[in-house]
């Protein structure tokens, strides 16, 4: 049977549909000035309806805002400050003194990072 003889021809077509990446980052910012996660519709399955805040409908990363773990590292280490020997041989006082350093120096971080977000 030749092509002119099947009542059918038959057409492929190829279907590309733009579908909600949960890997990529909900919180990377788009140049439009909102979420990525914005421009989905949570309620009808990720569908990529565009920017719920204004007429934008294709998510373009502001590359700008992205955090930029390497600024982190210019900044300065967390400082206890002169260490202060009032624990003497008090190893109890000690170890309660290096745990709260601990603690602060982890808060500096934190606060830090936190501040780069
Ligand atoms: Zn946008
Ligand atoms: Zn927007």
């Amino acid at each position: 049977m030749t092509e002119l003889e099947k009542p059918y021809l038959i057409e492929t077509k190829i279907l590309t549909t733009r579908i909600y990446n949960e890997e990529y980052g909900d919180h990377r910012k788009c140049i439009c000035g909102h979420l990525y996660e914005r421009h989905f519709d949570s309620y009808e399955d990720m569908d990529p309806c565009g920017c719920k805040y204004c007429a934008c409908d294709d998510f373009k990363e502001d590359i700008d805002t992205r955090l930029d773990i390497t600024k982190i590292l210019d900044e300065l280490n967390y400082d206890p400050g002169i260490l202060h020997p009032y624990g003497g041989g008090n190893i109890t006082w000690w170890k309660n003194y290096v745990k709260s350093e601990v603690q602060h120096c982890n808060m500096y971080w934190r606060r830090l990072i936190e501040s780069y977000l």
